[in-house]
């Protein structure tokens, strides 16, 4: 992927942080985007992280604010971008939120905000993403086993994942004509800050759950995204991958 560039959306930290290291090892130049939230560390994050790439190979990665959930911040984003690297070869809408709760107690706001940065997140990263987009590049889109199972609690989040896998499908068809590729992938229970809430019981019912015992790791989510933004994926558009070591339900 050298002389190739790369935006990765929550890349601060868990499978964002490992989808830029494999990216930029690959050779991509890579722009780790934050989420500009008061008092959130993802700030912090995404600096260290790009201060470690930068210092393999210099000017070859930056950080970039922006809350996904804001059309005005994303578009503003892809605009910096656009101004400094003229255009992107590969787009990883990988910025997520949880909050679980039943129906029966979850809140409107928790329903609209995990909706808002999962699902809205990644149209305005798809919309705004691919004015900057060469022809012939690749959008890898995050979504979960949860869009195929509907954990428990899991409503908001299903149901975003669940628009995020069929969107792809959709701009797959949309992006074709410039051989743009579009992709999901759905990631198991892969162990990110995102599961630490997960009791040790939780966990090893989980485990029981899955084909190889174990939750994943990050850089075996990263490994997949970087296949599929590979040219060893050019026969591959419109497809959902799911990393989840075999999951038996
Ligand atoms: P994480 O909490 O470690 O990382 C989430 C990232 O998204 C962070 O870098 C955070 O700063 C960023 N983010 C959150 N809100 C944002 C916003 N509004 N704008 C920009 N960035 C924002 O969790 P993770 O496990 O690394 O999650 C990454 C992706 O993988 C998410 O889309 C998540 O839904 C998905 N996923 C995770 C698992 C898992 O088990 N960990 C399973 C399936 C899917």
């Amino acid at each position: 992927m050298t002389g190739q560039s790369a935006l990765v959306t929550g890349g601060a930290r868990g499978i964002g942080a490992a989808v830029a290291r494999a990216l930029h090892a690959a050779g991509a130049r890579v722009a780790v985007n934050y989420p500009s939230l008061a008092g959130d560390p993802a700030r912090e994050d995404a600096l260290a992280l790009v201060d470690e790439l930068n210092q393999g190979r210099p000017d070859s990665a930056r950080a970039l604010a922006a809350d996904v959930a804001s059309a005005e911040q994303v578009q503003a984003m892809m605009s910096e971008l656009a101004t400094e690297w003229g255009a992107i070869d590969h787009l990883v809408n990988n910025a997520g939120i949880i909050r679980d709760r039943s129906i029966a107690k979850m809140s409107l706001d928790a329903w609209k905000s995990v909706l808002d940065v999962n699902l809205t997140g990644v149209f305005h990263g798809c919309k705004f993403g691919l004015e900057i987009l060469n022809d012939g590049g690749s959008i890898v889109n995050i979504s979960s086993l949860s869009a195929k199972l509907g954990f428990h609690g899991q409503s908001n989040y299903a149901a975003a994942k669940a628009g995020v896998s069929t969107l792809s499908r959709v701009l797959a068809r949309e992006c074709a004509g410039r051989e743009i590729r579009v992709n999901a992938v759905a990631p198991g229970v892969i162990e990110t800050s995102m599961i630490a809430s997960i009791s040790d019981r939780a966990r090893d019912e989980l485990a029981r759950s899955i084909a190889l015992k174990r939750v994943g790791q990050p850089s075996e989510v990263a490994s997949a995204v970087l296949f599929l933004c590979s040219p060893l994926a050019s026969y591959i558009t419109g497809t959902i991958l799911e990393v989840d070591g075999g999951f038996l339900g």
